[in-house]
C-alpha cells in the first residue's frame, strides 16, 4: 500500500486530472469495464467518487476520498481493477490507491468534519468517558492495527471523526477477544474528545435487556426510553445476546429506529455476522445490515508480537524477546487470551524478581497452550472432515482427478482452509497437491457463488465448520 506517498495538494490534483482529457477517456473505459465486472452498485459505492490520476512508468494512480475506500478497494477489488486498467493501458502493472484530500477528490461532500470546538483536556475526558460507560484505556492509540483489523479500524475512525455519514449503523463482528469492545470504546472516547457536548452512551446488550425488564417492573418505561432514545451516539455491545428475547428485541428495534431517523450514530458489536444470529427477528437483522458491517479476524503473528510490545510498554515491564515470540507463536486465536498469558508471565517475573526463560514460560502456561492447540483447525483436519462428509477418498483432495463429485468438495475444502486457518493462499494450494494460489482463489469464488445457488449447501458447510471447531 502506498499510504506513505505524499498526498497531492488540491491545485496539483486538479491540474493532474484536468491535465489530460486523454486520461479521462481512459478512466471512462476502465470504469465501464470495472462496473461490469464488480456490478454497478458496488462500482458506484466504491469508485463513484474516485479520480483517475493517470499512469507513469506502468503504475496507475487512483485518488479516493477516504482511507476506508482505499482499504476496501485494495482488499476486494484490486484484481478486477488491475485487469480493467491494464486493458485500457498497455504495460500497466500496478495501481496505487491514494487518499486525496476531501476537496480535491471532487464530488465527496465535505459534510463530514464538524468544526472541533474545544477539545477536552485529558483528565476531564477520562471522567466523561467513565460516566458514559467507557474504559479509558481502550483508545485508538492503544489499539494495534494489523491486516486482520485494518478495515474495521478505518471504519471506526471514520465514524468517530464523523467522516462517514453512511456508516450507520456500524456493525462490528468477529470472534471473542479480538478487540470489538476495545474499538467500540475508542469510538466513544474519540467522539467525546472532539465534541465534548455529545451524549454518548455505551452499554452491553445484556444491560439494555436487564434495564428494560426493570423499567417495566417499576413502571418507568418512559424514563428508560427517554434515556436511550435521546442519545447522540449509542454503542451497544454483544447484540447476539438479544437472541430469543422477543420483547427486548421489539424495544431495541424502536430505539434503533428513533436514533437512525434522527441521524444519530449507532454502533453495534456481535460475535457473528448479523445474518447468523439465530432467533432474532428478520426486520432487526435487516436494520443491522443497512449500514456498514466490518469484521475483525484473528491477528497474524507480526500483529500479535506488536500487541505484546504495546502491552509491556503500557505496563512498563520488561520481558525477554524470545519469551514474547514464544507467546505470539503459541496463542493465536484470541487477543484476550494472549494478554492473559502475558499478565501471568509478567506477574511471575515481577514476583520472582528475575527474567523468565522460555522453558519456565512453557511450564507456567501449559494450560493455555494445551487449550490453544485443541482449538486449532488445520488444513489436514479440513480435508479429512470434507472427505468424510462428501464420502470421497482423502487421496482425492490432492489428486488431479476432476469429476465434479470430487472437484467441488475439494474446492469446499480450499474455501474452508482459507477461512479457518492462518495459512496463505500459496500454502493452501501446496497442501492440495501443489496447486497454485490462483486455483485457490477460483475455488473460493466458486463456493461463494454456489452458496447462493444451491439450497442446503450453506448448512452442510456450517456443519463441517462446527465439527472442526469442536
Ligand atoms: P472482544 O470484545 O472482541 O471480545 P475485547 O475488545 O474485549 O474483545 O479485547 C480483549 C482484550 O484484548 C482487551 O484487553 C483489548 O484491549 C485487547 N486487544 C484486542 N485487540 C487488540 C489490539 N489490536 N491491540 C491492542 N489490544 C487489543
Ligand atoms: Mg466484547
Amino acid at each position: 500500500m502506498d499510504i506513505g506517498e505524499s498526498i497531492p495538494a488540491a491545485e496539483e490534483l486538479q491540474e493532474q486530472t484536468r491535465g489530460s482529457s486523454h486520461d479521462e477517456g481512459h478512466w471512462e473505459i476502465i470504469a465501464a469495464a470495472l462496473s461490469k465486472s464488480i456490478g454497478g452498485d458496488a462500482f458506484q459505492r466504491w469508485f463513484g467518487a474516485a479520480t483517475w490520476g493517470g499512469v507513469e512508468n506502468g503504475k496507475g494512480t487512483i485518488y479516493v476520498p477516504g482511507e476506508i475506500h482505499q482499504v476496501w478497494i485494495e482488499t476486494n477489488y484490486m484484481l478486477e481493477l488491475l485487469f480493467a486498467a491494464s486493458e485500457a493501458h498497455e504495460g500497466l502493472h500496478k495501481i496505487s490507491i491514494i487518499v486525496a484530500e476531501t476537496s480535491a477528490a471532487g464530488g465527496i461532500p465535505s459534510a463530514a468534519e464538524p468544526q472541533v470546538r474545544k477539545e477536552m483536556p485529558g483528565e476531564m475526558l477520562d471522567k466523561r468517558a467513565i460516566a458514559a460507560g467507557l474504559n479509558p484505556s481502550y483508545t485508538f492509540e492503544n489499539f494495534v492495527v494489523g491486516g486482520n483489523s485494518q478495515f474495521a479500524h478505518a471504519a471506526c475512525e471514520a465514524v468517530a471523526a464523523k467522516r462517514s455519514v453512511g456508516y450507520n449503523p456500524l456493525f462490528i463482528h468477529g470472534g471473542s477477544g479480538l478487540g470489538k469492545t476495545h474499538l467500540m470504546h475508542a469510538i466513544g472516547r474519540e467522539i467525546l474528545r472532539r465534541r465534548p457536548d455529545c451524549r454518548v452512551i455505551y452499554l452491553t446488550c445484556e444491560k439494555f435487556t436487564n434495564e428494560f425488564i426493570e423499567a417495566i417492573r417499576k413502571g418507568e418505561l418512559e424514563k428508560f426510553r427517554r434515556r436511550y432514545r435521546s442519545s447522540d451516539v449509542l454503542l451497544i455491545d454483544d447484540v447476539q445476546f438479544l437472541a430469543g428475547k422477543e420483547r427486548s428485541q421489539e424495544e431495541f428495534f424502536h430505539t434503533f429506529n428513533t436514533l437512525l431517523d434522527g441521524r444519530n450514530q449507532v454502533v453495534i458489536t456481535s460475535d457473528r455476522p448479523a445474518c447468523e444470529i439465530k432467533s432474532i427477528e428478520p426486520r432487526l437483522i435487516s436494520r443491522f445490515e443497512c449500514g456498514l458491517a466490518v469484521e475483525l479476524q484473528p491477528p497474524q503473528i507480526e500483529t500479535r508480537i506488536a500487541i505484546l510490545h504495546k502491552k509491556i510498554a503500557e505496563w512498563k515491564v520488561s520481558i525477554d524477546e524470545n519469551v514474547l515470540l514464544f507467546l505470539a507463536e503459541k496463542i493465536r486465536s484470541n487477543v484476550r487470551r494472549l494478554e492473559g498469558a502475558l499478565v501471568r508471565v509478567a506477574t511471575y517475573a515481577s514476583l520472582a524478581g528475575e527474567s523468565v526463560s522460555v522453558q519456565k514460560v512453557e511450564h507456567l502456561l501449559r494450560d493455555f497452550i494445551q487449550e490453544e492447540a485443541s482449538r486449532q483447525v488445520t488444513i489436514d483436519g479440513i480435508q479429512r472432515a470434507v472427505a468424510e462428509t462428501f464420502d470421497m477418498r482423502l487421496a482425492d483432495m490432492i489428486s488431479r482427478r476432476r469429476p465434479a463429485s470430487i472437484a467441488f468438495p475439494r474446492q469446499i475444502a480450499m474455501y474452508l482452509s482459507r477461512g479457518l486457518t492462518h495459512n496463505s493462499l500459496v500454502e493452501i494450494g501446496e497442501s492440495f497437491g501443489g496447486r497454485d494460489h490462483g486455483t485457490v482463489i477460483h475455488a473460493c469464488k466458486k463456493v461463494v457463488s454456489e452458496l447462493e445457488k444451491q439450497p442446503g449447501l450453506r448448512e452442510r458447510i456450517e456443519r463441517i465448520e462446527q465439527q472442526l471447531r469442536r
